[in-house]
């Protein structure tokens, strides 16, 4: 008889509870451990597009939180004299099946452990993840911080971008700074001047000053998010919870040069409040040779394999697709991690990512905010093309994960 092995997951954020649900789904047992003392309740919405949103349909997550979010198509570029000069799509139901949804993450979250609790999958919270002490040809064991160990078939980090599992694989690798915190606030829409009809979310740029997006949140759009791109230098932990401190700057910086941007701005700004503000500096992790020990006994995966930056728009999203691939992978494997098939999967993941970020370069040349580039799009600009994105948000995740075990190479 096989014995189906167990997985040990660290960390309980949205890959950790997700990967969960989905071994669950493929019969591999397994159990999470997060180094929290409590589930997270911290840090903004966030935006799932359809490639993330199937694969929650999948897991019948997504029914049970589609109506806490803020469901939109379409994103648009505005100029700073409110001219929409270009959009592109987050999501079309007609197309790719489903609209983007933006939505807190603790709402994820929570439906996530309510589902993982109806299925007795066991989450310890206050279990904060040290170091694997061994990985042999049948189990790994690792240490706590309070000094207890483990043992499991499996270990996946899905620790996050400052992930501990991972300087098992890559000792030295470090997240790198790209030089950029975006500052946000959220404020109600009843106190906002948004004309009718006006399409949010919308990114509008200037000649002159940062630009700005701004976008509904709440399945009745009673609430905007605005938010804005700072460069800065990096700063070491107690540097940035200073800067979050910091509200006073953080609002001005918001505020600047508002007074030349159209109402809906000017009025936002105008009724920041103080705890209402996040700050989030951009770090992104060094491209990876590959996710997984040659035994496949240990991988990661999430921001702690690829967190990439957020003009993407699928930091998130790509969270969703490493778990359910992953799953799918160890589901053919009837259960055991292999090396070499986890390695095809990280491999096949990676070229997902880059293309990505191919896309996210994409973005950003249209999101370009220094003087010369928006004169040029001002100039020459009208409506674009919508990019095809069906790639990107109509994935047939079997039939990858097919390609990527029949793949040659090692
Ligand atoms: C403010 C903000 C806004 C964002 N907006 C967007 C967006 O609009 N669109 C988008 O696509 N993405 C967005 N992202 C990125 C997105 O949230 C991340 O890509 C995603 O949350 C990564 O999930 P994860 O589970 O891999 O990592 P995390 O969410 O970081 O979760 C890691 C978990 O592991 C735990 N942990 C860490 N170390 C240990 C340890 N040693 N032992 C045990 N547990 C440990 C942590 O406590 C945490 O619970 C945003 C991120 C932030 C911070």
């Amino acid at each position: 008889m096989t014995t189906i092995e167990d997985v040990a997951i660290i960390g309980a954020g949205l890959s950790g509870l997700t990967l969960a649900l989905a071994l669950h789904s493929q019969s591999i047992p397994c159990t999470v451990y997060e180094g929290r003392s409590a589930p997270e309740d911290i840090g903004g919405a966030i935006v799932l597009s359809p490639n993330a949103l199937q694969i929650l349909d999948t897991l019948a997550i997504y029914p049970s939180i589609k109506h806490e979010g803020y469901e939109c198509e379409t994103v648009v570029f505005r100029t700073q004299d409110d001219q929409i000069i270009d959009a592109y799509e987050i999501g079309n139901e007609e197309k790719y099946g489903y609209k983007a949804l933006r939505i807190y993450r603790h709402i994820i979250i929570r439906e996530l452990l309510r589902r993982l609790s109806e299925n007795h999958i066991p989450v310890h919270y206050g279990k904060k993840f040290l170091r694997i002490c061994a990985e042999t040809e049948s189990q790994v064991t690792w240490e706590f911080s309070d000094g207890s160990t483990g043992r499991a078939g499996s270990v996946v980090g899905a620790d996050g971008i400052h992930s501990r599992v991972r300087q098992y694989l890559y000792p030295q690798v470090k997240p790198r700074f790209l030089g950029i915190v975006a500052v946000a606030a959220t404020v109600p829409s009843c106190l906002v001047d948004i004309p009718r009809g006006y399409h949010l979310p919308a990114i509008i740029m200037s000649p002159t000053h940062p630009g700005y997006i701004i976008g509904s949140q709440h399945p009745d759009a009673s609430e905007v998010m605005l938010g804005r791109q700072a460069r800065s230098v990096e700063l070491d932990r107690d540097g940035w919870d200073a800067l979050i401190a910091d509200t006073r700057w953080c609002i001005d910086f918001l505020s600047d040069g508002a007074e030349g941007f159209p109402p809906v701005i000017r009025s936002t700004v105008a009724h920041i409040r103080s705890d209402r503000l996040n700050v989030w500096p951009f770090y992104v992790v060094p491209r990876l040779d590959g996710w997984a020990s040659d035994r496949g006994r240990v991988t990661i995966l999430g921001d702690a394999a690829h967190a990439i930056p957020p003009s993407s728009g699928q930091g998130a999203n790509q969270v969703f697709e490493d778990v359910w691939t992953y799953a799918l992978v160890r589901g053919r494997g009837g259960g055991a991690p292999s090396g070499p098939a986890l390695r095809k999967w990280s491999r096949g993941r990676q070229e997902r990512i880059d293309q990505l970020l191919g896309f996210a370069e994409e973005m950003n040349r249209r999101r370009m905010i220094n003087t010369s580039s928006v004169e040029k799009t001002y100039t020459t600009c009208s409506m674009t093309e919508y990019l095809d994105l069906e790639w990107v948000f109509t994935p047939d995740y079997p039939q990858m994960v097919q390609d990527w075990l029949e793949s040659s190479g090692p």
